[in-house]
């Protein structure tokens, strides 16, 4: 049996009559770019996060650093965030010109570990960037209470998170800003690139739409800005797709569960952590081998029997290659726990439409490998 990593085709099917009927609206319009299809998914994307505004823009990446943009971060300042993370994250800081710095992670949730935030603020930090890292909110109240302390602004890297919660508070709750993707493989994926600034701020929404559109807020009057714009095809597969995210991140839970109860016993991995309130929308699934020498064993015998199983992230920012290309970087502890999790996790198949047969399989084979994994 193969098992792929992804089901967008699948998924595509599902609901093609939306999605193709959505397309053919704009297609019809003849408006492609910031026309009434992206104005309307801005609205129901904020709507959906219970936030006054969100902005749609060409990808995660540029939501990130024009969000920091709009909010005066700059070459003078640092944002704090962590090692193991989809590099976006610290591409967005360099890309506005800050210091990234790297404090270590939950050694069980795998996102910013709010104990270790305060000994790296300096006169110079200016952010905090977690990140909701595999689909489970970072600790955002006590995120917030060190903000607060120092005058930070916290913006929240939700590329992976759409449709998670946290312990009594939602998404946007706790932070001056949401960035996110939407890039296909995301809960929330459309067919290329884009993404989206969600806030309450009225200035950083007014900011960001300026700078997406060559600095543009009145027809014909520019400053400088930037060209990373949502468009219109894209919206609206979003309208079509923003409908069932609760039903797909269900059915993620669903299949996490399943994983996570047949695997228990599993005595060479860790398996993820829910923590206790938190709504986890499994983005990814990712277990730890305990031992590290053991994960390219789990990864190729995965391989071997037709099962797409991959690592989220196997080298952390500052273990790249050439890191940091003269780029402002700083780690002031070490970050063990960051460094771990990119030695040892691998990712299982997760998407909604995964089957039964399918999950049973991965589990079948997850068991095998384990049952040898002491003698390894
Ligand atoms: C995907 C991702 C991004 C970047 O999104 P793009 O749309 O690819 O630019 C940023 N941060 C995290 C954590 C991501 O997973």
């Amino acid at each position: 049996m193969n098992v792929s990593f992804y089901g967008h085709v699948r998924q595509y099917h599902n609901i093609q009559t939306e999605i193709d009927s959505n397309i053919h609206e704009v297609l019809e319009s003849g408006q492609y770019v910031m026309g009434p299809a992206l104005k309307r998914f801005e609205k129901e994307f904020a709507e959906y996060h219970g936030m006054k505004y969100a902005c749609g823009v060409g990808n995660g990446t540029d939501a990130l650093w024009l969000a920091f943009q709009a909010l005066g971060i700059g070459p003078a300042d640092e944002c704090i965030t962590t090692a193991n993370t989809f590099f976006a994250t610290a591409e967005a800081i360099w890309i506005a010109g800050a210091t990234a710095v790297f404090v270590d992670s939950d050694p069980r949730t795998h996102c910013l570990d709010p104990s270790r935030i305060e000994a790296a603020i300096t006169p110079r930090t200016k952010a905090l960037v977690p990140v909701h890292l595999y689909g489970q909110c970072a600790d955002m109240k006590a995120i917030r209470a060190i903000a607060d302390r120092h005058q930070l602004f916290v913006i929240e890297d939700n590329a992976q998170g759409i449709g998670a919660r946290g312990d009594g508070f939602h998404i946007g709750e706790w932070s001056d800003a949401v960035c996110t993707s939407f890039i296909i493989q995301k809960n929330l994926g459309c067919f290329g690139d884009g993404g989206a600034v969600v806030t309450n701020h009225e200035n950083v929404d007014r900011v960001v739409r300026q700078l997406r559109n060559h600095g543009s807020a009145k027809r014909s009057c520019h400053s400088p800005g930037y060209n990373s714009r949502l468009d219109d095809l894209q919206a609206a597969v979003l309208s079509a797709k923003l409908k069932h995210i609760d039903d797909w991140n269900a059915l993620r839970r669903k299949w996490a569960a399943r994983y996570s109860a047949c695997l228990h016993d599993a005595a060479a991995l860790t398996l993820p952590y829910e923590a206790p309130g938190y709504y986890h929308v499994y983005h990814l699934y990712v277990v730890e081998t305990k031992k590290p020498q053991h994960r390219d064993s789990l990864l190729g015998f995965l391989n071997e029997n037709g099962i797409d199983a991959k690592c989220h992230y196997p080298i952390a920012i500052h273990q790249q290659e050439g890191y940091p290309w003269g780029k402002p970087a700083r780690i002031p502890e070490p970050v063990a726990n960051s460094e771990r999790n990119a030695a040892c996790c691998i990712s299982l198949p997760m998407f909604p439409e995964l089957t039964a047969e399918e999950v049973d399989y991965v589990i079948g084979k997850v068991l095998e490998w384990n049952q040898s994994a002491g003698v390894l």
